[in-house]
């Protein structure tokens, strides 16, 4: 009933057990700490480590947050001071978006309570 080959490592701290010396208890002592383990033979534990895709993940995680961002194109509103040429009203709010590349100014879009928005190019 020896289990020859097969690796034991003590509850306590870790360490490698010696091949089992055939206990009557299969019992394994610990070199290091002295403590009594169980002779667990071949019942190792096998932690499967796949391959990390974590990184590419994240990266598509923030290239989807700012797509919706863009499709929104309202993320952040700030209030301005433009006058509504549908209502008239005074307060209304902007978005600074970027729109296709950076060499272009960003486009400025009002919002106004009453529900009309519009566009400014800067
Ligand atoms: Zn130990
Ligand atoms: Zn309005």
């Amino acid at each position: 009933m020896a289990a020859i080959g097969s690796m034991v490592f003590c509850t306590d701290c870790g360490n490698l057990l010696p091949a089992t010396k055939g206990t009557k208890k299969n019992l394994l002592q610990c070199e290091c700490c002295g403590a009594w383990n169980k002779d667990t033979g071949s019942k190792t534990t096998l932690t499967k480590s796949k391959p990390s895709d974590f990184p590419s993940f994240l990266r598509q995680k923030l290239q989807s947050n700012v797509q919706a961002i863009e499709r929104h194109n309202i993320n952040t509103q700030t209030a301005a001071q433009e006058r509504c040429p549908n209502c008239g009203r005074e307060e209304v709010t902007y978005t600074a978006v970027q729109l296709r590349s950076a060499d272009e100014g960003s486009t400025l879009i009002y919002n106004c309570k009453c529900g009309f928005s519009w566009n400014e190019n800067n």
